[in-house]
């Protein structure tokens, strides 16, 4: 083993004296430089925008497949030229799915809030007059999902995010003992932020499991269903018929959205769940709405064209942001391995790599990164209100950056970690 990469713990303390001394050089050197770079944003680059520029010119008739004039109020399940598609691509019933406005998280808000105000379809009472809500958090997790909990003032209980989905055991068993436990989150492919991918026999046991509320009800965002990284596509598991066939047809709400398919501000959002729980979403949706932007719907119906427009659509996504990817691997491998103080995710899709440094260091990570003029999500971000117990987990987002970016950022995150390792381990 050469000196370079003995784990650190396996230093004698002058070797770590040296080491943190060449640390703290590299990062002195890193601060000159006068960087401005930003990992933070979980968003598309204008490059991947630029594949959808042909929406700008569409729909080239206001009138869809069926005849329907999108110009005018009504159809507020949306047109059914496009739920067809995404019915196909998410393998649901057509009937089963509503295509909506620009933001599936507006509809996670939308469902919490009749869930809130109306309960159910199988609910004893609104949730809202329970005495205590609380949710099942996989962590590390999607922080939106979190912070919409806390202004619902729903309590959380986290469990771990395995390489295939939530720790199956650990939720069905709060769930089969606390009648409070109502819910859970789950971001069931490429999850937000490690990647995983929920199983079909996580998503089995998820869907049978018995629970202790009767309304217990699995929040699927499958935000990042179709947003391969690789040539081998993950399938998402079939929850829907999965729950159907365990007898709780309606514990599932799926969520998905071409934010990142088309444009992340101007996209459509979809909802999917039994044919109840469809009703029961547009009846409450009808009182605040007339009917969707159907002519959005139409122009990204006409602009991909089937279902294999969709996929085919996704492959160039990948051919610009994979190399991102390799290139955050290829530095913290080349940085930090064989030091024993990272490890971190290598994602198959979606928008994130998830990276674990030495416990109790994240934070220092995330301001030594600061201070050298590189923007990272908060440490803690992927917890409930932002509380990693172990401080631990650091989300990096390489999409949005230029290459070149995502390299001089990266090296930048690397030297950081070492200098917060090496400072912790000579304390
Ligand atoms: N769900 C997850 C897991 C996400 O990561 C994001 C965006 O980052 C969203 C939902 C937002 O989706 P939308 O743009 O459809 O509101």
């Amino acid at each position: 083993m050469s000196e370079s990469t003995q784990p650190l713990s396996e230093r004698s303390p002058d070797e770590l004296a040296a080491f943190l001394a060449a640390q703290e050089a590299a990062y002195a050197d890193l601060k000159a430089q006068g960087l401005k770079l930003d990992l933070t944003r979980g968003k598309p680059a204008s490059s991947q925008l630029d594949l959808s520029d042909a929406l700008l010119a569409l729909p080239t008739s206001a009138t869809d497949a069926h005849g329907v004039d999108t110009r005018n109020y009504g159809g507020l399940e949306g047109i059914r030229q496009l739920r067809e598609m995404f019915a196909e691509l998410l393998a649901v019933e057509t009937e089963q799915l509503v295509a909506g406005g620009n933001s599936s998280l507006v509809m996670m808000r939308e469902v919490l809030t009749d869930l809130w105000l109306k309960g159910g379809v199988d609910s004893e009472r609104p949730w809202g007059q329970e005495e205590k809500v609380t949710f099942i958090c996989p962590v590390p997790g999607y922080d939106r999902h979190f912070t919409l909990l806390d202004w619902f003032g729903i309590d959380t209980v986290t469990v771990p995010m395995n390489d295939d989905g939530p720790d199956a055991e650990a939720v069905a068993r709060l769930a089969a003992s606390d009648p409070s436990i109502k819910g859970m989150w789950i971001v069931p492919t490429y999850a937000n932020p490690t990647g995983s991918v929920c199983s079909q026999e996580v998503a089995e046991r998820l869907a049978s499991m018995p629970t202790a509320a009767p309304d217990f009800k699995i929040l699927w965002d499958n935000a990042y269903a179709f947003h391969h990284l690789t040539a081998a596509e993950a399938k998402s598991a079939d929850i829907l018929s999965l729950a159907s066939a365990a007898g709780n047809p309606h514990r599932p709400i799926v969520f998905a959205s071409t934010s990142k398919i088309t444009y992340a501000g101007a996209g459509v959002a979809f909802l999917a769940g039994s044919v109840e729980t469809v009703q029961w979403y547009t009846s409450h949706l009808g009182k605040g709405a007339i009917g969707p932007d159907k002519l959005n719907q139409l122009r990204h119906a006409e602009f991909f064209g089937s279902a294999q427009g969709v996929r085919d659509h996704m492959v160039k996504h990948r051919e610009i942001i994979a190399p991102k990817f390799a290139e955050v691997d290829r530095i913290l491998t080349e940085r930090l391995g064989g030091l024993g103080v990272a490890t971190w995710t290598k994602p198959t899709g979606g928008y994130f790599v998830s990276l674990d440094v030495l416990d109790g260091t994240a934070a220092r990570v995330v301001a030594l990164a600061k201070e050298a003029g590189v923007a990272l999500t908060p440490a803690g971000a992927s917890f409930p209100r932002g509380e990693d117990p172990d401080d631990r987990n650091i989300r990096l987002a390489p999409t949005f950056p230029s290459p070149a970016d995502v390299t001089g950022a990266m090296e930048a995150v690397t030297t950081c970690v070492l200098l917060a390792a090496a400072e912790k381990l000579t304390a």
